[in-house]
């Protein structure tokens, strides 16, 4: 499998998908103060409580459930996390590695079952999250406090910072994909088909009850997954060492990895943000990682991006919070 060394944050790639750290702005003083009127999302607050009630519900109707209806969950939550992690993220957001069609199809279909928007405007906020990170530009911005950017986000209309740094971001590329134009074209149906009717279907194969297959399979699987989502904004930008750069917020957070396919290793991602690997360590608590390397070693995936050992070693140097050293093998 090729790998090929980049020069951190500075790569190639980095002036058009990420930010050069030393661009980055610092939080505006409005950030905690902020006298702008909030203005909610009535639309999202409804749909976000009518998926987590129908999630607890879900969670009442759990010992009922068959076996191969948690399997079916379990294969649905495996395939929403390439979509995401492999695919929204590390693909498209970040252009850390190249992949062939057959592979961006089944990433872009298994985003769909996400249920987070089209892997365009995921790419769009997160490409504004890295370049404006911790600022008003930042649509998670986690200083604005913990619940803000875990959901509070999703229930506000977007700062108008967000909006016009977005407007400013190069996109060309993504709709240079076929595949990403063609999953934002179907995005609403494509969503509704793998979120909710496809994972509620199948389980009825083995006679599994429709209430069981959709509050379990659809909405209960679907509230974790926002979760493990949301917590790398929120989590993994608040609590954990930050062995790279001690200047931003993003850290170095176990229990995030475990829950989001290896996305807690933050601060090193917000560091080194075109490294395909999202992490120092390989495929230790990073089966997004795992899943990519699977992918290289079929042909599937190519082109593959890591920051080099020196790089990071003299950036952790400069920078870090001198955690660094527990983290060498
Ligand atoms: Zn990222
Ligand atoms: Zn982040």
């Amino acid at each position: 499998m090729a790998t090929r060394y980049i020069d951190g944050a500075a790569g190639p790639l980095a002036g058009a998908v990420v930010s050069d750290l030393d661009e980055v702005p610092l939080p505006s003083p409005d950030v905690r103060n902020n006298k702008r009127p909030l203005e909610i999302v009535w639309r999202n607050v409804v749909l976000m409580a009518l998926i987590h009630l129908g999630a607890i519900y879900g969670l009442f109707l759990l010992p009922s459930a068959r076996a191969y209806s948690l399997l079916w969950v379990v294969f649905c939550s495996v395939v929403v996390t390439c979509g995401l992690t492999a695919g929204a993220h590390r693909l498209w957001s970040h252009r850390s590695y190249k992949a062939r069609l057959p592979l961006r199809v089944f990433l872009a279909i298994a985003n769909s079952m996400s249920f987070q928007g089209s892997v365009y405007e995921w790419c769009r906020d997160h490409r504004v999250h890295h370049k404006y990170c911790d600022t008003d530009a930042d649509p998670y911005n986690a200083a604005r406090g913990f619940f803000f950017a875990h959901v509070g986000w999703v229930f506000l209309r977007k700062h108008p910072d967000v909006k016009a740094k977005g407007k400013l971001l190069d996109m060309s590329d993504l709709m240079e994909d076929p595949v990403v134009r063609m999953q934002k074209k179907f995005y609403i149906p494509s969503a509704v088909l793998m979120c909710f009717v496809i994972p509620s279907l199948v389980p009825l194969l083995w006679d599994e009850s429709l209430s069981n297959a959709y509050f379990i399979c659809a909405l209960l699987r679907l509230a974790v997954a926002l979760h493990c989502t949301w917590s790398v904004n929120s989590f993994a930008h608040m609590w954990g060492t930050r062995p790279y750069d001690k200047h931003i917020t993003p850290t170095e957070n176990l229990v995030v990895s475990i829950f989001a396919g290896g996305e807690g290793w933050h601060n090193y991602h917000h560091a080194f943000p075109v490294d395909y690997s999202s992490s120092e360590f390989g495929w230790k608590v990073n089966p997004t990682t795992v899943f990519i390397d699977v992918m290289a070693w079929l042909g599937l995936a190519y082109d593959l991006k890591k920051a080099s050992p020196g790089v990071v070693r003299a950036r952790a140097a400069r920078t870090g919070d001198r955690s660094f050293k527990e983290h060498v093998q």
